[in-house]
């Protein structure tokens, strides 16, 4: 389908490792503006980096280096993204893509990360790869200085300062920032609560993302101090933090509903199976027409236990026409039920525990009202918050 692709802000312009590259049409317009930033500033200024210095360019020449330059920094932030997606693939998550947009890029995982070790290596994965590409283009600047081949000493320490700026940036403890990751990671190793840590890492971002306005307006109107590029410096500044501090308010507002969110909000509705019914006839004929693993066993809604098909497997299948439900299924007990009213948070809590990973939801008058199943919560509640 070539028609509704091109309306797409996203144009897919390779395939690495599998992974679809994207580029958001914005970010053309920010390359052209690095391109026109650097090579201007080589056009009319003289660059002093260490003992080597370039005298102001040819209109050809400082373009071309301008080009070079971005070229260098773009590849930059798009290894800083495949070293996410590569760390995300050995931890066993598919990455859907890797989209450059015009505040860097991002790697979209089709998964969460399912513990704090695997968001933790994920998260920095990105920063350390930046780090050791600053590494290497110092080095390429030291090695073109003996050399003197001063235009490639100042691409190489550009491209090096680009990646320094971008690990150091990166690691600012705020959530969607690698560093607001790790945070998360480490706060959710500590309280076993991904939710609450989300909330708190996306906090953290929001307060990052303030900063980074209020040091723009403050770039743009202090009297004392003025960087060589007051106004792009500044505007960049509000930019960037207005992006951080919208993403992160969203995520904090996402994470407060999902913590507020009840076993009624993410239930489905009360399908239960009668106890009399042999395995045979429910091998046969409610198991083709319901995609789940386990099942309530109820009698008029008075729920009498949970079937698991893991108790349902261990029967051999010569004895399925004469066993029935009641015979198989784990007689209601406590762990197995909960009132509607319950949160999310601690009906997951109790399905850890009870062995059959789903739960039964009982009103105040003793009847079977809904089921959760703990593989489909996390699905619809995120439905829900989005
Ligand atoms: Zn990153």
């Amino acid at each position: 389908m070539v028609f509704p692709e091109f309306f797409k802000r996203h144009l897919t312009i390779a395939r690495v490792y599998g992974i679809p590259v994207r580029i958001d049409y914005r970010w053309f317009g920010v390359v052209a503006l690095s391109v026109w930033l650097i090579a201007s500033n080589l056009q009319n200024h003289a660059i002093q980096v260490g003992n080597v210095r370039l005298p102001p360019h040819a209109y050809v020449t400082a373009w071309l280096l301008g080009l070079i330059t971005t070229a260098g920094l773009f590849l930059s932030v798009f290894g800083h993204e495949l070293a996410h997606a590569l760390m995300a693939r050995a931890e066993g998550i598919e990455i859907e893509e890797i989209v450059l947009h015009p505040f860097g890029g991002l790697a979209r995982l089709k998964t969460e990360p399912q513990n704090p070790r695997a968001e933790f290596r994920i998260a920095f994965a990105g920063p350390a790869s930046s780090f050791l590409f600053a590494l290497l283009a110092f080095a390429g600047a030291k090695i073109a200085a003996v050399g003197n081949y001063e235009a490639t000493v100042v691409v190489f320490f550009l491209i090096a300062s680009g990646n320094l700026l971008l690990a150091l940036f990166n690691l600012f403890p705020g959530y969607p920032l690698d560093g607001g990751r790790v945070l998360r990671a480490l706060l959710w190793r500590r309280s076993g609560n991904i939710v609450e840590a989300t909330r708190q890492a996306g906090i953290c971002g929001v307060l990052i993302g303030g900063v980074l306005i209020l040091f723009g307006v403050y770039i743009l109107v202090a009297p004392n101090w003025r960087p060589a590029q007051p106004y792009f410096m500044g505007g960049w500044s509000i930019l960037v933090g207005l992006f951080l501090l919208d993403t992160a308010a969203k995520v904090v507002k996402s994470a407060h509903e999902v913590q507020l969110a009840t076993v009624a909000d993410a239930m489905s509705p009360p399908f239960a199976i009668e106890p009399g019914l042999t395995i045979l006839r429910f091998v046969d004929e409610v198991l083709p027409l319901h995609r789940q693993t386990t099942f309530p066993v109820a009698v008029d809604r008075r729920l009498h236990g949970i079937l698991s098909l893991e108790d349902v497997k261990a029967i051999p299948r010569e004895r399925w026409g004469a066993t029935r439900v009641q015979a198989v299924m784990r007689p209601v007990a406590p762990g197995f039920f909960v009132g509607p009213s319950t949160t999310l948070d601690s009906a997951q809590a109790v399905m850890k525990e009870n062995g059959v990973g789903a739960i039964a939801v009982v009103n105040a008058g003793g009847e079977l009202v809904g089921f959760l199943q703990s593989g489909r919560i996390m699905r619809r509640a995120k439905a829900k918050s989005r």
